[in-house]
């Protein structure tokens, strides 16, 4: 009977919700902050662009492997040797002086390098770093060692298949006047050829990132606990046919392999083309997606000011994307509430649950956004949802837990926090039914796990349910270290 009553005990102890009144992190210093968010489970990571990912530190170590070499008046590293003004890779890391000098160049930790702004200096440094698709897998794997060092284990990571190969496609068949012919074109040129060709590339990538973390073997990383989906992304720049080239391939191989989840636009927005197709992207994301009915979509929007587009194009940007693109998720959104009618979209996103990405880190080195200024807090309030993630960590030098002191700093409470890394699953593009029937909310979790959530694992008919559904069975992960880290206090 006492053993009875003490695993009855022990059961209520672990099903029953915690009572002890949550942190104020307001009242938080910045070390104790740091500390604590860094333990917290964050749920997962929506936006991240895996080549921007990576530490420069590593960049150099693989240039010196691989026997690259750096352009010594660029600061870049380049694949060859032959040429002007190049030096081994291995001297730069040899030298503390080239060495930070270099790292300088490939990130955004000096501010006013060379004279340019924070923008200039972080898109041009993708062009300097000197990523080569043959370590996409070393950075995938770095990238997974990091979300698992802060207790974060989904990543859902930007990713550019047969980059070349499909847009050499969309140049040869050119654009044919509205979306809809230019599909049926690429179609009949034999684009949805090279899905294999994509799929394979996330193999190599999936295969060498495990192979780095030694996965399935007795010394594996904690990364390998980190499941890991992909965004096929695609860049906003070129003719508007490449771009729906590499668009259409993105769809035919979600539709093909359940590794890649939705698409994703990438690129400066600002930019001479993306400025001005940025309409027609919009309306080849429709046709491509049936306006994201099809295939779900996630697109950077809304990550400008007034320095760097005008008034009139940034005036409906995040709406369009919405509206007329039928994007779930928004990057960014940084600039929303300087859209027309943006009461009335941040209302219908709430409704729809269009869920923004939020990166006040990246917004505050690119766009010039204090965080205490950032958006944040008025998407909170409109009742959108949002989740918190970095961007590019590798090139501004944070952390996913950066970005969640970040958040403290704009008015965030630990509540909000909570909301935020749940919303990282529940609005993540994993197929299945969710744990909660209120997203954003989280009061009623589904019926046949009520008064389980938290528990170390579902029982009866909520056993089923979690290993019937990917969504579900990463946010039984995550109400357990949830459950688990709130014990503490
Ligand atoms: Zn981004």
């Amino acid at each position: 009977m006492g053993r009875f009553l003490a695993s009855l005990a022990l059961a209520l102890a672990v099903a029953a919700p915690a009572t002890a009144a949550p942190p104020d992190l307001s009242k938080m210093g910045a070390a104790e902050l740091s500390a604590f968010l860094r333990s917290f489970p964050k749920g997962g990571e929506l936006h991240n662009h895996l080549g921007g990912g990576i530490p420069a530190e590593d960049l150099l170590a693989w240039a010196v492997e691989d026997g690259l070499c750096v352009d010594a008046v660029e600061l870049a590293i380049r694949p060859t040797c032959a040429g002007e003004n190049l030096r081994p890779a291995a001297d730069y890391q040899g030298n503390e002086a080239l060495r930070s000098a270099l790292i300088d160049s490939l990130t955004t930790r000096a501010p006013g390098f060379r004279g340019r702004s924070g923008h200039d200096q972080f898109f041009t440094a993708f062009g300097r770093r000197g990523m080569s698709p043959l370590r996409a897998g070393d950075g995938l794997a770095e990238t997974l060692e990091g979300l698992a060092r802060q207790n974060t284990f989904y990543a859902e990571l930007m990713f550019t298949p047969q980059f070349v190969a499909s847009r050499a496609v969309g140049a040869r068949v050119g654009w044919k006047g509205d979306p809809a012919a230019t599909k049926a074109a690429l179609s009949a040129a034999g684009l949805e050829g090279l899905v294999p060709a994509a799929r394979a590339d996330a193999d190599r990538v999936l295969n060498r990132a495990r192979e780095v973390m030694k996965c399935d073997t007795q010394q594996a990383r904690p990364g390998c606990q980190v499941t890991v989906r992909f965004l096929f992304q695609a860049m906003r720049e070129g003719p508007p046919e490449q771009t729906m080239a590499q668009l259409q391939l993105g769809v035919a191989t979600i539709a093909a392999d359940n590794r890649f989840v939705g698409l994703q636009l990438v690129a400066p927005e600002d930019s001479f083309d993306a400025t001005r197709y940025y309409d027609t992207h919009m309306r080849i994301v429709a046709e491509l997606t049936d306006q994201g009915r099809r295939t779900p979509v996630a697109l950077h929007a809304g990550e400008v000011t007034l320095k760097l587009v005008t008034p009139k194009s940034q005036s409906h940007r995040v709406r369009d994307a919405v509206f007329v693109a039928g994007a779930r998720r928004i990057g960014h959104g940084v600039a929303l509430p300087q859209e027309t009618d943006a009461d009335a979209t941040a209302a219908e996103m709430a409704r729809r649950g269009v869920l923004v990405e939020v990166q006040i880190l990246s917004n505050q080195v690119i766009l010039e956004v204090d965080p205490a200024d950032h958006p944040y807090a008025w998407l909170r309030k409109k009742g959108v949802p949002v989740a918190l993630s970095t961007d590019d960590s590798g090139i501004t030098r944070t952390e996913l837990s950066g970005d969640y002191v970040a958040a403290v700093r704009n008015g965030a409470t630990y509540a909000d926090l909570r909301t935020a890394a749940r919303n990282a699953i529940a609005f993540s593009f994993l197929p299945g039914e969710g744990l909660w029937l209120d997203p954003n909310g989280y009061r009623r979790p589904v019926a046949a796990c009520a008064g389980q959530v938290g528990a170390a694992e579902p029982k009866g008919a909520c056993a089923a349910f979690v290993a019937g559904s990917e969504k579900a069975r990463e946010q039984w992960r995550h109400e357990r270290l949830l459950r688990e880290f709130e014990a503490r206090f």
